[in-house]
This record gives C-alpha cells, sequence and structure tokens, in this order.
C-alpha cells in the first residue's frame, strides 16, 4: 500500500456501479457464454460488440428484448469506477491499450474486494463496536486503494474466509439463534408463498424460482442466496441481512414488496401492479 494515511471508508454510493466514471470494464473484461441472459459468446478482454467508442451501450434502452437480460441485472459494486478512476488515474483502456490487460484483471479482483467490504460495512451497522470487523474492513479498504500489482496479489480467499467468519458471528448475534436453517439448501422453485422465514438462515441457498410471495423475510440472512427469477411480489424483506441490490435485481417482485432503504426496488419490477 502506497503512503501511511487510511484511504477513507467507502460511502454505499461508492459500492454502486456509476457507470459515467468508468471505461466499461463489465463489458469488456469477463467472458460471457450464450445463454439466457447473454445473446452471445465473448471471450474475457474482448470488447461486447455493442460498445460504442464513446464506452455507451448501442443498446442500452432494448437490452432484455436483444437478449441480454444479465446486463441489466449486472452491478460491479463501484469496482469499475474505481479501478478506472482510482487505479489507472482516468487513462482508458482504448487510448492506453498497453493498460487494458492488468485493468481488466485488476477489475475482476477490485469487485470482489468491494462485495467484501459491503457486507463488512453492514456487519458494521448491525454490530457498530466490532473491533474485528473494523479492521478487516480496513484491510480490505487499503488494498483497494493500492497500485495494479497491489491488487493483483491480494489473497482474496484470505479475505472473503475472515468475512465470512465476521458475517456469520454478526447473523447469529441479530438473529438471535432464531428461524430456520436452510443454509445451502436446493429450494429452486420451492412454493414458500406467505412462509414465516423471519430469522431464518438462508445463507447460499438456492432461490432459483421460488414462490416467496407475501412471505416474511424480516431478520432473515440471505448473503449469498440465489434469487434469481423468485417471486417477492408483496415479500417483506426490510431488515433481511446482507440483502444485495444485485439479489433483488435477479428476481421479480412489486410495489408492495418491502425492502430495506439502502436499496431500491429495481426499474423492471411491475411497481404498482397486482400479485
Ligand atoms: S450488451 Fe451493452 S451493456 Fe451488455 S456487455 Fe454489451 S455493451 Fe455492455
Amino acid at each position: 500500500m502506497s503512503g501511511n494515511a487510511s484511504p477513507p471508508r467507502p460511502a454505499a454510493a461508492d459500492l454502486r456501479a456509476d457507470c459515467s466514471q468508468c471505461f466499461a470494464l463489465c463489458c469488456a473484461a469477463p467472458a460471457f457464454a450464450k445463454s439466457a441472459d447473454f445473446a452471445i459468446n465473448k471471450p474475457a478482454g474482448q470488447p461486447c460488440p455493442n460498445l460504442k467508442d464513446d464506452f455507451r451501450c448501442g443498446i442500452h434502452d432494448r437490452l432484455r428484448e436483444s437478449g441480454f437480460p444479465g446486463c441489466v441485472v449486472f452491478d460491479c459494486s463501484g469496482a469499475g469506477q474505481k479501478v478506472a478512476q482510482v487505479t489507472f488515474g482516468g487513462r482508458d483502456w482504448r487510448s492506453h491499450p498497453e493498460t487494458a490487460r492488468e485493468m481488466f484483471e485488476v477489475f475482476s479482483v477490485m469487485r470482489q474486494l468491494h462485495e467484501l467490504t459491503a457486507y463488512l460495512l453492514e456487519c458494521l451497522d448491525l454490530n457498530p463496536n466490532d473491533g474485528e470487523t473494523s479492521a478487516a474492513l480496513d484491510a480490505i479498504v487499503a488494498v483497494t486503494y493500492g497500485k495494479p500489482a497491489e491488487v493483483l496479489t491480494a489473497d482474496v480467499a484470505k479475505y472473503r474466509q475472515r468475512v465470512n467468519e465476521l458475517t456469520t458471528r454478526a447473523s447469529k448475534k441479530v438473529r438471535r439463534g432464531g428461524g430456520v436453517d436452510m443454509r445451502g439448501k436446493d429450494l429452486m422453485g420451492a412454493s414458500l408463498k406467505g412462509a414465516d422465514l423471519r430469522g431464518a438462515s438462508l445463507r447460499g441457498a438456492y432461490l432459483i424460482g421460488a414462490d416467496l410471495r407475501n412471505a416474511d423475510l424480516r431478520l432473515a440472512d440471505v448473503i449469498g442466496a440465489d434469487f434469481r427469477n423468485a417471486n417477492l411480489r408483496g415479500a417483506n424483506l426490510t431488515t433481511s441481512i446482507f440483502l444485495t441490490q444485485q439479489q433483488l435485481d435477479a428476481a421479480s417482485g412489486d410495489g408492495r414488496t418491502k425492502i430495506p432503504e439502502r436499496l431500491h426496488l429495481p426499474p423492471h419490477w411491475n411497481v404498482g401492479g397486482g400479485g
């Protein structure tokens, strides 16, 4: 890490994509496999053919109908603008092609570090005086301000393990041991309409296509749960723990779905519609 001063902890806005400050890293760095989410195969490190020279998407206003719903729900957790403006100081990969490969690799690591940062910030919200969480958070934030080589050599697996320990501890404390334990369960397509899931552990559960209409998920731990195409119409997630915007974006819901204040109802939800 360069310099001695501790870098600032990010605000919530710093952990959300700001495409205006990025060089479309998510449209160039990762590989896509042709699927329900992407209409084409795209190798890693190669710009999407829909990407324009000004780093804007040529089909931005018709992504879903063009077969790219995966782009609609993708959020880099603010890694894009961090890499573009901080790590690489505003030098873009088109004007400086010699930086492209390293920039794309840094983006992949940065995204993981930002995700871990968001979880630790929520841990501190849940348990403000936890010194171990503060130390882990500051260590990860420091790496995100490092030079490219420092980011690339970060031991992400070690950080992930530590974050797992700290989020598990915070979760147990907040849930007070209550709720059903459905960690990692295969609940794909499950009928959970109106279910009382208060305080449940749904860590890493597969809820793809599950019917969660009017379910009560307050204080449920949903870290890493897969909500793709889950039906959250009328569900209560106001105090769900470790819920991310990306999880909401991947699900369906409506104006009756209750979510934490820090998140927003996805634009593609039928807000105001019935369930
Ligand atoms: S379709 Fe648009 S948003 Fe998706 S990767 Fe291509 S340029 Fe980016």
